[in-house]
């Protein structure tokens, strides 16, 4: 006689599985969710790229972005002293302490002339990736849609698919410079959407998007009831007007999260800094999850946040500089070599089209073999990425113009 028996649960409840369910259970098998993430593209490249590097050659790197420039030696100062404080060496926990949210409201009003309370309107984040990828979490129910920008940085999909919803991929043109169609979506079943990300400075191309593009995105969802993300992790890397903040649209508030990354601004990506502000339900929803996940950042570095916050026209300043003369520098000389490049507004990258007959995959593997120089394949942000290469300013100038001469050989 098969006889159920018992599994006691955290809340003193019992759940009673036959033995079968059990030898179900029991199988050594990973997860399904992990099987819905797309494949991951760049091995044959990762293995050209290590083949390359035993061989001993000599690699440009333009494919991650992650800046080559030292974090600043005065925020790195203020980190060595609030390092040996006690008080920062237990849990940090919660939302972030209180002098830190309100140093990201200060410089919010000062940058944006935005109002947020510190109160109910900002949560910390362990770098703004990690708040993005629970963001679904907190905002949707399993098999909820969520539009998701294609190109577009990966974790916007990823997060959506391990929170068991359904991603929706929306086009970023070049005919529209790489924003979204409005016109077209308001043709799309929405029923199920609840919620879109959007992230301008973009990443992987370059555009930045008007005001009145926030305001067009606001109205869209507003009307249809779906949250709105923006993701502003390039807000301060730009090459012509400061890009503006999602949260300066009125009515904004009611529907929309900002994420802001630390990370590249102060060119300290390693450190794990960002921090998610907007809607106080959604800020809420985002921290009670987090809540359950991690016990907050690290009280020295959020205690460095508030040095690089209250000092960020400063710091930010150098850093701009120096990307904005990489920029000139590289897209000048890619289009001597008559790529078509479009010519980013802010960000860290620059999107090139492919060459006649070439696909994102090939036209990057011969870069690699013929050039050495490595770039990211445009459709490993989305199949909408197709026909694109990717590459990052994060090298010195001296190198390049070294990885444009090399380019120069690459014959199409
Ligand atoms: C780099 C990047 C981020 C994340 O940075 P964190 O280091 O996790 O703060 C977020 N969004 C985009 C588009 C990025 O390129």
């Amino acid at each position: 006689m098969a006889s159920a028996s018992g599994i006691r649960l955290g809340n003193g409840s019992i759940v009673y599985m036959s033995p079968q369910e059990k030898g179900a259970r029991k199988r050594l098998e990973v997860g399904t969710r992990l099987k819905k993430l797309p494949p991951y593209l760049f091995v044959d490249i990762d293995r050209k790229r290590e083949e390359a590097v035993k061989k001993g050659a000599d690699i440009i790197h333009l494919g991650i972005g992650d800046p080559d420039l030292p974090t600043a030696d005065a925020v790195v100062e203020k980190m060595a002293q609030a390092i040996k404080k006690p008080e920062n060496h237990r849990y940090p926990l919660g939302r972030g302490t209180r002098v830190l949210r309100e140093a990201i409201a200060g410089w919010y009003k000062r940058r944006f002339n935005v109002d947020l309370d510190p109160e109910t309107e900002i949560t910390t984040l362990i770098g703004s990736k990690e708040g993005i990828g629970h963001l679904p979490l907190a905002l949707t129910d399993p098999k909820d849609d969520v539009l998701v920008p294609n190109p577009g940085y990966p974790p916007y999909f990823s997060g959506t698919v391990l929170a068991g919803a359904h991603p929706v991929p929306f086009p970023l043109d070049e005919v529209n410079r790489f924003l979204p169609d409005f016109d077209v979506l308001e043709h799309l079943d929405t029923k199920r959407v609840r919620l879109m990300f959007l992230n301008y400075p973009n990443n992987p191309t370059g555009a930045v998007a008007p005001l009145s593009l926030f305001k067009d995105a606001i109205e869209f969802a507003r009307q249809r009831k779906i949250w709105l993300a923006h993701d502003n992790a390039y807000s301060e890397l730009y090459y012509d007007a400061p890009p503006p903040s999602m949260l300066q649209t009125p009515g904004a508030k009611d529907i929309t999260v900002e994420f802001h990354s630390l990370s590249k601004t102060f060119c300290m990506t390693g450190w794990r800094m960002g921090f998610a502000c907007g809607n106080a339900q959604a800020i809420k929803a985002l921290a009670q999850v987090k809540d359950n996940y991690d016990s907050g950042v690290f009280g020295a570095i959020q205690e460095t946040a508030v040095f690089c916050l209250d000092n960020a026209e400063k710091l930010s300043e150098s850093p701009r500089e120096v990307f904005s003369r990489r920029k000139i520098l590289f897209v000048e000389g890619l289009r001597k070599l008559g790529y078509e490049v479009f010519d980013p507004a802010g960000g860290l990258y620059v999107w090139v089209k492919v060459p006649e007959g070439q696909t994102s995959k090939s036209c990057a593997e011969r870069i690699l073999d013929e050039a050495a120089v490595i770039c990211t394949p445009g459709n490993g942000f989305g199949d909408n990425g197709e026909g694109y290469i990717r590459f990052t300013l994060t090298a010195p100038e001296k190198r390049l113009k070294e990885a444009l001469e090399r380019l120069e050989r690459v014959k199409w």
